[in-house]
């Protein structure tokens, strides 16, 4: 796959922040970096990005779909209760394996913490 100047900064884009970012958040941090980037081009690159395993997207429950840089390795999440943004905690972690119910395909699992984040503390 090419890699285009849009998906490089989406690629820069989540890299900076450093967590999950939604679909608008992605748009409007890639928009500091190329002004002319459009919402549909986004939309495309993001689709194609999952595609290539470029980028993972995560859900969290009553939020909008997020997506992240693949991990070395599996980590749990932080949301925070006050502004809903979403955090890597950079700590390994193994789900405990269970033995799915009856008539169950279990393809992943997730770990979620919440809280409050730094910045709202400060607040
Ligand atoms: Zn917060």
């Amino acid at each position: 796959m090419q890699l285009t100047q849009q998906r490089q900064a989406i690629i820069d884009v989540l890299k900076e922040a450093g967590r999950p970012l939604t679909r608008d958040e992605i748009l409007s941090f890639g928009r500091m970096k190329l002004p002319k980037l459009g919402s549909a081009t986004v939309d495309r690159a993001i689709r194609e990005m999952r595609d290539h395993f470029q980028i993972i997207g995560v859900e969290f429950p009553g939020q909008a779909r997020r997506y992240e840089l693949p991990a070395e390795h599996e980590h749990p999440h932080f949301v925070c209760r006050l502004c809903d943004k979403v955090f890597d905690i950079p700590i390994k972690t193994q789900l405990p394996e269970i033995k799915a119910p009856k008539g169950f395909l279990i393809t992943g699992g997730e770990v979620i913490y919440s809280g409050t984040c730094p910045e709202c503390l400060k607040r």
